[in-house]
C-alpha cells in the first residue's frame, strides 16, 4: 500500500491552502488482511464496515479488504467471531528495534490506565515496559496538552472556519477518503502521538528511535505518514504489549515501582474519553456558550461529518470526533472491555497523576516546546464511487428477485448491507455478489437441486439405453462370429477351392480344398499360418493366376469359369467382386478331379445342348423330323455319363 508523507513548507502550493506536498511514497503491507481458511463467510465484516472496504469475491463468495478504500477503524476485526482477520503486527519490528543497541523511547497512551487495571499501580506498568528493554518511558499526556492547548488557540481565534477535529486516524483517513471536500476543515494540528515524538526528540536527540504504545490500531498507519522529528518508528496496539509481556514473562508481582521520564502530563491523561481533549485545555463544551460539539462512536461520527458537510453554516459548531466510543474503548485495546468502568479507571487515574503534579516543572517543559512544529496538512484520497444508475440497479434487483425493493430502503441485512437496494448498489460496484444474498441463494439452491435431480434422470436413462444397446451389440457380435463360423464350416466342405483376397491381395479366408489345390508349399504355409490368413496371393500364384484377381479388383466384373494351367494341373477359375474394389472371391476347381471333371463334363454338355438346340431345332424342323430324336440322344448321353460317375 502507498503512504505519503506530508510536507508542512508547501501549504500553499496544494489545491487547497491546507494540502500539502507529497515528499515521497514508501510501502506497506496491508494494515488489516483476512484469513481465507478461517473464515465461515458469515459477512459481519462486510456488514459493519461503513466505507464498503471489503468486497466480496465472485468465485469463492470470501471477503477480501480493499485497502485503498480502508480508513483502518477495525470494526471488521472486532466483529469476526472465527478472528479471521488480523492487523499488521509490529512485534518483531519492536524486537528488532531493541536489538538494534539504539536507544528506544515508549511513549505511552493515558488509555493504560483503562486497558490494564490488572495492573494494581502505573509504575508497576512502567517498570514492565522498562524491562522490555526500552530506555525511556513517556506519557503521551504531555503530548496530549501541547495539542489541546494549540486546539483552544484554534477555536478561540475564530476567523469564520469551523473545524473538525483530526485527532483520530480513522476520522481523518474517512474524511481524506470520502468526504474530501470537508479537508480544509480538518485541524490542521497533530495529534498527541505525533507531537509527542517532537518533544521526545527535542528532549532525548535525534537519534532516538520511538515507539507508540497505545489503543488504536489505525495509528500504525497514521505513524507512517511522518517523518523527522515527527517519525514514529512502530506503534504497538496494547494487545500487543500484553504479548509482549507474557513472552518475556514479565510479570507486575516481580518488580519495583519505576516513574514515567520526564515531561510529565497534566490533565492530558484524560484523553481517552472522548472530550478529555478539550477539559485538558479547559475548552468550553458548554451547551450555550460553546463552540465545540463532540461525537464518537461509528454511527454518530458518520451522522456528524455528514451533516457538518451539508449544514455548517447552520451548526455553526467546531466538531471533536472519535472513531470509537473514545479512545478507551480502541480496538488495539482488549476485547470485552467495559465503557464505563474504563472511564471511571481514567479519570481515577488522571486524579491520581494530579495529586503529584508539579506545575511549574510541566510549564517550564511546555514553554521548552514553544518553538515546536505541531502543525499538518491533509492529503485528498477519494474512494467515492459513483451510484450506478438506477436502471442498473433496477436490473440487479431483478436479478436477485427483489425489484419490488427498488424504492425500499429496508432488507434483511444477512448480506451485510442495510437494505436490498444498498445491496444492489454494491452489487454494480463490483463489491458484492448475488450469492451473498440468503433468498437468492437458497432460490438458487432449490433450482440447482431440480435441475440435479433432472440430470440424474436423464443419466440414468441414458446409461439404461446404452446397458440395452451394448447387449444387443454383444448379441449381433456373437450372431456374426457364429454366421462366420458356420460360413466357415460349410466353405470348408466344399470340394472346390474358395479364396477371398483384399484390395492388396492378402487372404483373408481360404478353404482347405484351395490350399490344397495350390500344393506342397501352400500346405507348409498352412502350418504357420493357419488358413492362410493375412499371406501374400501374389507370393503362392504365378503371375497369370494372381492377374485375374487383380483384374477383378481392378475393372470390379468377374471373370467366370476361366481355365489356368496350374503346373501340370488345370484349374476351372471364376473370380468375382465381394466389394467393390475391397475384397475379391475366387473359386477355384481341379480339373483332374473325378467330381469336378464329371460336373464341368455335364456342363459343358448342357452347354453343348442349349448352344445347339436351336440349330438342333432348325435343322430338325428343315428336316421334318429328328430334332426330337436329337435332344433324346444327348440327354441319354448326359444320363449315360452321370450313372457312369455313380459306380
Ligand atoms: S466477519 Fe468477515 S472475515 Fe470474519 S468470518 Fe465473517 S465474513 Fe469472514
Ligand atoms: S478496518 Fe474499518 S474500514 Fe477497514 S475494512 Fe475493517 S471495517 Fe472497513
Amino acid at each position: 500500500m502507498g503512504l505519503l508523507f506530508y510536507s508542512k513548507k508547501n501549504k500553499s502550493s496544494a489545491q487547497s491552502a491546507d494540502i500539502f506536498v507529497i515528499l515521497s511514497i514508501m510501502t506497506s503491507s496491508a494494515l488489516f488482511r483476512i484469513s481465507h481458511n478461517t473464515c465461515i463467510k458469515c459477512y459481519s465484516c462486510v456488514r459493519i464496515c461503513v466505507v464498503k472496504a471489503i468486497r466480496v469475491e465472485v468465485n469463492t463468495e470470501l471477503p477480501t479488504i480493499i485497502p485503498e478504500r480502508c480508513i483502518g477503524c477495525g470494526s471488521c476485526y472486532r466483529a469476526c467471531s472465527p478472528a479471521a482477520i488480523s492487523y499488521r503486527s509490529s512485534i518483531q519490528e519492536v524486537k528488532e528495534l531493541m536489538a538494534s543497541g539504539q536507544k528506544v523511547a515508549a511513549i505511552c497512551d493515558p488509555a493504560i490506565s483503562g486497558e490494564f487495571r490488572d495492573i494494581t499501580d502505573y509504575r508497576k506498568f512502567v517498570k514492565m515496559i522498562r524491562n522490555l528493554g526500552f530506555a525511556y518511558v513517556i506519557e503521551i499526556s504531555f503530548g496530549v496538552d501541547l495539542v489541546a492547548a494549540e486546539y483552544k488557540k484554534l477555536f478561540e481565534d475564530f476567523r469564520g472556519k469551523y473545524h473538525i477535529t483530526a485527532n483520530c486516524p480513522a476520522v481523518v483517513s474517512f474524511i481524506e477518503k470520502y468526504h474530501p471536500s470537508l479537508i480544509s476543515n480538518l485541524a490542521p494540528i497533530v495529534s498527541p502521538m505525533i507531537a509527542t515524538a517532537s518533544v521526545v526528540r527535542q528532549r532525548y536527540g535525534q537519534d532516538i528511535k520511538i515507539v507508540a504504545i497505545g489503543p488504536c490500531i489505525a495509528a500504525k498507519d497514521e505513524a507512517l505518514k511522518f517523518e523527522g522529528n515527527e517519525r514514529i518508528d512502530s506503534v504497538l496496539t496494547f494487545t500487543e504489549l500484553r504479548n509482549l509481556f507474557t513472552e518475556f514473562d514479565i510479570q507486575e508481582s516481580h518488580l519495583e515501582f519505576s516513574e514515567f521520564d520526564p515531561p510529565l502530563g497534566n490533565r492530558g491523561s484524560l484523553y481517552p474519553i472522548s472530550n478529555g481533549l478539550l477539559q485538558s485545555a479547559v475548552i468550553s463544551e458548554d451547551l450555550l456558550g460553546g463552540t465545540v460539539i463532540t461525537a464518537e462512536g461509528r454511527d454518530n461520527m458518520i451522522r456528524a461529518v455528514t451533516e457538518f458537510d451539508t449544514r455548517v453554516d447552520l451548526i455553526r459548531r467546531h466538531i471533536n470526533l472519535f472513531y470509537d466510543e473514545g479512545c478507551l474503548m480502541g480496538p488495539g485495546t482488549s476485547a470485552g472491555g467495559e465503557k464505563f468502568l474504563r472511564h471511571t479507571l481514567v479519570t481515577d487515574y488522571a486524579n491520581k497523576r494530579l495529586m503529584t503534579f508539579d506545575a511549574d516543572s510541566w510549564q517550564s517543559h511546555i514553554n521548552s516546546c514553544s518553538g515546536l512544529d505541531l502543525s499538518r496538512g491533509f492529503l485528498a484520497d477519494d474512494q467515492r464511487l459513483p451510484i450506478p444508475p438506477d436502471e442498473t440497479i433496477e436490473d440487479v434487483l431483478k436479478m436477485i428477485g427483489q425489484q419490488e425493493q427498488s424504492d425500499n430502503t429496508v432488507g434483511c441485512e444477512s448480506c451485510g448491507y442495510p437494505s436490498c437496494r444498498e445491496f444492489a448498489i454494491a452489487i454494480a460496484q463490483g463489491l458484492a455478489t448475488t450469492e451473498m444474498c440468503h433468498i437468492f441463494s437458497g432460490r438458487n439452491r432449490q433450482q440447482y437441486i431440480q435441475t440435479l435431480r433432472t440430470t440424474n434422470e436423464k443419466l440414468a436413462s441414458t446409461q439404461e439405453a446404452l446397458r440395452i444397446s451394448e447387449e444387443q451389440s454383444r448379441h449381433e457380435k456373437e450372431s456374426q462370429i457364429e454366421e462366420s463360423g458356420l460360413i466357415s464350416a460349410m466353405l470348408q466342405q466344399l470340394v472346390s477351392g474358395v479364396v477371398i483376397v483384399d484390395e492388396n491381395l492378402r487372404i483373408l479366408h481360404a478353404n482347405k480344398a484351395f490350399i490344397r489345390i495350390l500344393g506342397e508349399e501352400a500346405a507348409m504355409v498352412d502350418e504357420v499360418i493357419p488358413g492362410l490368413e493375412g499371406a501374400d496371393l501374389k507370393s503362392l500364384l504365378p503371375v497369370h493366376f494372381y492377374k485375374l484377381f487383380s483384374f477383378v479388383l481392378t475393372a470390379d466384373e468377374s471373370v467366370e469359369r476361366k481355365d489356368v494351367q496350374y503346373g501340370d494341373g488345370l484349374l476351372n477359375v471364376s473370380v468375382f467382386p465381394l466389394r467393390s474394389k475391397k475384397f475379391v472371391g475366387g473359386i477355384v476347381r481341379d480339373m483332374f478331379m473325378p467330381e469336378v471333371y464329371k460336373e464341368h463334363s455335364n456342363t459343358l454338355m448342357r452347354e453343348v445342348i442349349d448352344q445347339n438346340f436351336d440349330t438342333v431345332q432348325k435343322i430338325a424342323f428343315l428336316l421334318g423330323e429328328g430334332a426330337a430324336k436329337t435332344e433324346q440322344m444327348l440327354n441319354a448321353i448326359i444320363e449315360s455319363h452321370k450313372s457312369q460317375g455313380k459306380k
